[in-house]
């Protein structure tokens, strides 16, 4: 095994996107145009999106993943009193959907090995008042989905999909996102495909749609179908709590050619995956999440550090150029949203999880190194 005192060091990002000049063609050709708001480049992209995943659902693209999250759920009917059940391992910003609407956001543990929502666990979580439950496709996993579907079935609870990590994946031969309750995605500036930022709301639910073209704009009824004809509602009526969630052309401009290279792009992240997969297999002390990752679109790259202290590993892989991250701090900790109950292996995971650096433009020597780093610490 070679020292990393042999190697040139590099200097690596976590995650980041990968842009081309495509990307600033496109935002110059809509600031030619000098309409900057939702129009004709927000509704290609949303009939774009709909013909990748090959669904016959709608999809509705507004400013960030969150406001997907937080309109999905209003659109839904939830308000105050309801609950909806929620991994403690997500970004705060699925909870923050949540109490944005007014809903509590109960959370519920997770599946050792995968950090998918534990059924067995949300079953406890279950009261008069919930309502829906949010299961999370962390790391961009969704293979237990059906079992969350029986679930909801089982309890009456409506389903929303936090699909923010998911976006060009598949799952039974299908795009994620080719059926599902609600399912959002993002598509901020280090998501699998980047608008700068941006969200879609994607539902084969007809009211839930409506509710939510309408509550991007401020509740306008319809103003959605008269701006992508070019058109301006001067007269119009509002009967629900709405928003300024919408996407700018800007945005989908730049949505638009990232989608043309989406599958480049997970591919990238598979190959790269299948390296770590590798270089990391003979490492006992470091065991990557159990995910099928030739189907998913991995988003992020985690590991759980069995052996050495967690913050010690990172610590040291910073010195050597390699950034790590903790995907994520488990929400049920936070003052907001502190839970009565503990989340046990929540609280064993939170200690051993680690991400490595994932993104399209590293090189596999890139991967390798990182593997090289991980050893050299975790052994010397
Ligand atoms: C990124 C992300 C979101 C929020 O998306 P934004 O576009 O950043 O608002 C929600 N949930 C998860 C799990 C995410 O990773």
């Amino acid at each position: 095994m070679s020292g990393i005192s042999k190697l040139a060091k590099r200097v690596l990002r976590l995650s980041k996107c990968s842009l081309g000049t495509e990307e600033k063609n496109a935002i110059v050709r809509v600031l030619d145009s000098e309409f900057l708001g939702m129009g004709k480049e927000v509704q290609a992209f949303e009939q774009e999106l709909k013909s990748f995943l090959g669904t016959s659902h709608e999809v509705i693209c507004v400013n960030t993943g969150t406001a997907a999250l937080h309109l999905a759920i209003e659109a839904l009917g939830l308000g105050e009193g309801d609950e909806v059940i929620i991994p403690s391992i997500t970004y705060v910003a699925s909870f923050q959907a949540a109490s944005a609407a007014r809903v509590k956001a109960v959370a519920c543990d997770v599946l050792e090995n995968t950090f998918f929502i534990d059924l067995e666990d949300a079953a406890r979580r279950i009261t008069p008042k919930t309502k829906a439950i949010m299961p999370v496709h962390f790391a961009s996993d969704s293979s237990q989905i059906a079992k969350v579907y029986e679930f909801a079935k089982h309890h009456n609870l409506r389903v929303i999909e936090d699909a923010a990590h998911s976006f060009g994946g598949t799952r039974n031969g299908q795009k994620i996102g080719f059926d599902g309750d609600v399912l959002c995605f993002s598509f901020d500036g280090i998501k699998n495909i980047t608008s700068g930022e941006g969200g879609a709301i994607v539902t084969g639910d007809k009211v839930v749609a409506q509710r939510v073209k309408d509550a991007r704009l401020l509740g306008v009824e319809k103003d959605t179908e008269k701006r992508f004809q070019g058109a301006r509602s001067w007269v119009f009526d509002v009967k629900h709590q709405g928003y300024r969630y919408h996407m700018s052309d800007i945005m989908a401009a730049l949505g638009r050619e990232q989608l043309k290279k989406v599958d480049t792009l997970v591919e990238r992240r598979k190959h790269l995956v299948q390296i770590y997969l590798k270089e990391l297999s003979e490492l006992s002390e470091v065991k990557p999440l159990e995910l099928d990752y030739k189907k998913i679109g991995s988003h992020i790259f985690v590991v759980k550090i069995l052996a050495k202290n967690r913050d010690d590993v990172s610590k040291e892989m910073q010195t050597m150029g390699v950034p790590t991250g903790i995907h994520y701090y488990p929400n049920h900790l936070l003052s907001l949203y502190k839970t009565n109950y503990d989340l046990p292996v929540t609280e064993k995971v939170m200690e051993q999880m680690m991400t490595l650096p994932l993104h399209p433009d590293l090189s596999d020597e890139d991967v390798k190194y990182v593997c090289q780093c991980l050893r050299q610490v975790i052994k010397g």
